[in-house]
């Protein structure tokens, strides 16, 4: 399988290494060659709030592979090297020290870079963003010397940040521009689990209200919200959100909108250029609606189907979302894809924080959440990918056995 010659991957994060790993171990014998612009070998993101930020993991729990296995697998990992342009014409790649590579196929894992508060004071020190390995060594030194920490932003990072530092028994108030924690994904039903479990281990909550200002000298010292109010922190934490980073594919003339544009196989607008991860806005043929999905399963699987789709495969990206969040704890997996949904159904007590919570949309279980349950989240997704009718009754009822819901809805 050596007739391709190189193949060439832009972006070294998860998606861009399991790409790297599944052609190897697909027989791809030909050349790989894998550029990321950070200085560290592929790691995973998901520890950099939780069990690495808070001290409880070591260093190389957070690597994908060891060093050692990129040239075992001949993997060309060039690391600290930016790729600046992509000629679709020419085949080519442009370093940022000004030499080419030529490839046959690309892979463009580029990933999402953090939203950025633009609003006054932006630039004290004290105000920190969390997506690199560095940006949560320099959070965990800066908790280390803080007094009281305000998180801007109520969704999965903010929430998630939140909760590992008030683990670490600093003061921390959350300023969410809901009206409870994660509302925009999870809905006010749900959100108020996370309201709940947020307030009982003492994080103080701001809710519907937005950061206007960062006041201080030097460094940050309160942050001012829509309302007039100060909210005093000596170390603030941002997580608002990210944007997919398609600079590169834009200037190369691919389809971007929101994402790199891919169709089922994860090919863009240029045959034998892929795109996989956080940057690809994916056609999903069982939901029927193109996805940008920033989450960790999506890029280890999407990085896998692009490698083998480069080989010549024809495989179809058909996997149910899913993500999973870890906070105090309260532990969960989500299945599904839920923009909108009529009702929100519980099985179990959401207030003894251990239940399914169903998302239905005409009558279709559109999602699933498994909190502190476990080993059922294969049922809720293929429940949300069968598309069938479900009956509320069974959905409830914690006798009826999630795998046999596929079979019985009608
Ligand atoms: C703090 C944090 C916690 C998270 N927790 C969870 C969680 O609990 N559950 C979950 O499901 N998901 C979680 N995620 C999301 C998950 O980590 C991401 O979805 C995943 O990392 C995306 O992988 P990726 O390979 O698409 O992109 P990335 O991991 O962003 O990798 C892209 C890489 O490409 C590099 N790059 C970009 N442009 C260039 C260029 N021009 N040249 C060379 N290299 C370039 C980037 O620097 C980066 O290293 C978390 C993310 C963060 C930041």
């Amino acid at each position: 399988m050596s007739d391709i010659g190189t193949i060439a991957i832009v972006g070294a994060g998860l998606a861009g290494v399991e790409a790297a790993g599944t052609l190897r171990s697909e027989g791809y014998d030909g050349r790989i060659v894998l550029f990321g612009d950070e200085s560290q070998p592929p790691y995973l993101r998901p520890p950099l709030s939780k069990e690495y930020l808070r001290g409880e993991d070591a260093l190389d729990k957070v690597f994908v592979h060891p060093e050692s296995w990129y040239a075992e697998q001949r993997i060309e990992l060039r690391l600290a090297t930016r790729v600046i342009a992509i000629e679709p014409t020419t085949r080519e790649v442009v370093l940022d020290d000004g030499r080419h590579t030529t490839f046959d196929h690309l892979l463009i894992s580029t990933g999402a870079s953090p939203r950025r508060l633009a609003i006054p004071g932006h630039d004290l020190s004290g105000v920190h963003y969390l997506r690199t390995l560095p940006d949560s060594d320099v959070l965990r030194a800066a908790v280390a010397g803080a007094h009281r920490v305000v998180v801007i932003g109520g969704g999965w990072i903010g929430s998630e940040v939140a909760a590992s530092i008030r683990q670490l028994g600093l003061p921390v108030a959350l300023i969410a521009d809901g009206s409870v924690p994660l509302e925009r994904v999870l809905g006010n039903e749900v959100g108020k689990v996370y309201r709940d479990l947020h307030e009982q281990h003492g994080v103080e909550l701001i809710t519907n209200q937005r950061a206007v200002a960062f006041h201080g000298r030097n460094e940050v010292e309160a942050v001012e919200t829509a309302d007039g109010r100060l909210i005093e922190g000596d170390l603030v934490v941002v997580g608002i959100g990210a944007r997919p980073q398609t600079q590169l594919a834009a200037a190369a003339g691919l389809e971007v909108d929101d994402g790199i544009l891919v169709d089922q196989h994860l090919e863009t607008s240029v045959p034998g250029i892929f795109a996989a991860g956080d940057v690809a806005s994916a056609w999903h043929p069982l939901l029927g609606s193109r996805l940008r999905v920033e989450h960790w399963d999506n890029a280890r699987r999407q990085g896998r189907t692009a490698a083998r789709n480069m080989l010549g495969r024809a495989d179809p990206y058909v996997r149910i979302p899913y993500f999973y969040s870890d906070q105090f704890d309260l532990g969960m997996e989500y299945a599904g894809h839920a923009p909108a949904w009529d009702r929100v159904v519980f099985r179990g007590e959401p207030a003894g924080r251990e239940f399914i919570a169903f998302w239905l949309r005409g009558g279709r279980v559109v999602a699933g959440m498994n909190a502190n349950i476990w080993h059922v989240n294969d049922a809720i997704a293929a429940l949300v990918g069968s598309g069938e009718t479900a009956a509320v009754d069974r959905l409830v009822d914690p006798t009826v056995p999630l795998d046999e819901l596929v079979a019985v809805v009608s």
